[in-house]
């Protein structure tokens, strides 16, 4: 029977040089890539894994669950979602769209669906209101424990070298942000997601 994902990484294992890994992409060329290329490899392919281990960790592991426990993280209750950040960054500002439950995004149903779009689009015109922010990225990822969780990354306005999709690279590289402006940034992105 055809194994579309299996055929998908031997084709990529066919593509190993001499020493076993995959030749760098453009990426390494871009001015925004956090890494210069010299000294730069690609990690080894790893093995196929199928079937591939439960997205879902136990609730009692889940960051998101956490935040949505602390008033001071979150950001805005809604119906089935909710607005929370994290309790650090190193970005001027990073606010998720969750889900109230511990639940994926393949959980939600038609109105879950309609109320995302809504609060994504509102989540990120309220973080495009703070001041200094020059964009913001939107990204789906799961923070690890199937909790379904829309990140919106700001960018500050000016560092054009942290633009575009490596921004979380960055974000790992950066020192963290005062405490106190993130707390000022949240009451700001508070009353913005409040207001009608
Ligand atoms: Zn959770």
């Amino acid at each position: 029977m055809a194994d579309p994902g299996r055929d998908f990484l031997d084709r990529a294992q066919a593509a190993v040089g001499d020493d076993g890994r995959l030749p760098l992409g453009a990426m390494a060329e871009w001015d925004v890539f956090p890494f210069e290329r010299e000294g730069l490899r690609a990690r080894p392919l790893t093995e196929y894994a199928d079937p591939e281990p439960d997205r879902r960790k136990p609730e009692a592991d889940c960051k998101t669950c956490a935040a949505l426990d602390r008033p001071d993280l979150v950001l805005h209750t809604g119906d089935r979602l909710a607005v929370v950040r994290p309790g650090g960054t190193s970005l001027p500002f990073v606010a998720n769209v969750v889900s109230r439950s511990h639940e994926p995004l393949d959980d939600l149903d038609d109105g879950g669906h309609v109320e995302l779009g809504r609060l994504i689009g509102r989540t990120y015109a309220a973080l495009r209101g703070l001041d200094g922010i020059g964009n913001v990225h939107v990204n789906k990822w799961e923070n690890g424990t199937g909790h379904l969780s829309v990140t919106l990354l700001a960018r500050p306005r000016g560092v054009l070298q942290l633009r575009g999709s490596n921004l979380a690279a960055w974000a790992d590289l950066l020192p963290p942000t005062p405490a106190e402006e993130l707390d000022a940034r949240a009451d700001r992105v508070r009353a913005a997601l409040a207001a009608p």
